[in-house]
């Protein structure tokens, strides 16, 4: 059974595999596997791109999405959609012909509808380079190595670490995806009076249950902390000979830049 696994840390959004997909389908005819893909309007393998944050500090999400060639279905409505041997799900061009249908009924909204054609498409895995001992066109193109696609046993250690995304319960997806990046938490810190970024100070987060991370700020007084999940969280920061912070009740619910922060020095003047 094949698989995609995707490495969003490797996927710099160069769109080489959306337009590796319009390079092989769109003017091929590859009947009996797929009509022609229409020049405009159709994304079988699309890149989604997320901005998290707040200037300046902010991160672009990557995320090449496709049919998610599903173990159970949803848009296997009638006999015009199958489930192949080898995972992969195809849409009958012939038998599917004015099944608006079909496209409806996927919830990942990765069906397309050819109006010239009256036909739903959506990515099949290039089923037809497969069969001949190939693999789909996107992965073939990716220069950075961020899309993977073989066999289920192959990519075990992967999948293990992966995450799916899953809109409604039992699609059973067959992509998998790496290195997701979540949400962070970031933040700077600095010293008015000498006007300079403060390097190495000690910043800790906490969540909710308690868990906590430390990580140091860097030469330009950033701290980040990634690959978070939406919580309530706690940071405090401290630097010998400086004033430490402590920042309570953060709501987590999109990535978050906290700031800069003025920590003052500490008077180390003796009293006399
Ligand atoms: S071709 Fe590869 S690196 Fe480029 S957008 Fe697609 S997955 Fe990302
Ligand atoms: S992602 Fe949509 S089109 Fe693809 S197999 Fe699942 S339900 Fe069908």
């Amino acid at each position: 059974m094949k698989v995609f696994v995707i490495d969003q840390a490797r996927c710099n959004g160069c769109h080489g595999c959306q337009l590796a997909c319009k390079d092989e389908h769109c003017g091929n005819d590859w009947m009996p596997y797929q009509k022609p893909q229409p020049e405009t309007g159709h994304f079988w393998m699309k890149v989604n791109q997320t901005t998290h944050g707040q200037v300046p500090k902010v991160k672009i999400e990557y995320q090449p999405y496709m049919c998610m060639q599903c173990d159970n279905p949803k848009c296997a409505i009638c006999d015009a959609v199958t489930k192949r041997p080898d995972g992969l799900v195809a849409i009958d061009p012939i038998k599917a012909e004015g099944r608006r249908d079909i496209m409806e009924a996927c919830p990942y909204g990765a069906i397309y509808w050819n109006e010239e054609l009256n036909i739903p498409q959506k990515c099949d895995g290039c089923a037809h380079l497969v069969d001949a001992g190939e693999i789909p066109h996107c992965v073939d193109m990716c220069v950075t190595e961020a899309l993977k696609f073989g066999d289920e046993e192959d990519f075990a250690e992967e999948i293990a670490r992966a995450t799916q995304i899953i809109p409604e319960d039992g699609c059973r997806p067959r992509v998998y995806y790496l290195n997701a990046p979540g949400l962070f938490i970031g933040g700077a810190v600095f010293n008015s009076e000498i006007d300079e970024c403060l390097e190495g100070a000690t910043v800790t987060l906490t969540d909710q249950t308690g868990a906590a991370t430390t990580v140091q700020s860097d030469d330009w007084g950033d701290f980040w902390f990634r690959h978070l999940v939406p919580g309530t969280y706690k940071v405090e920061i401290a630097l010998d000979g400086y004033e430490g912070k402590v920042i309570e009740d953060i709501v987590l619910d999109k990535s978050l830049n906290l700031g800069d922060f003025d920590l003052p020095k500490v008077d180390t003047t003796p009293l006399i």
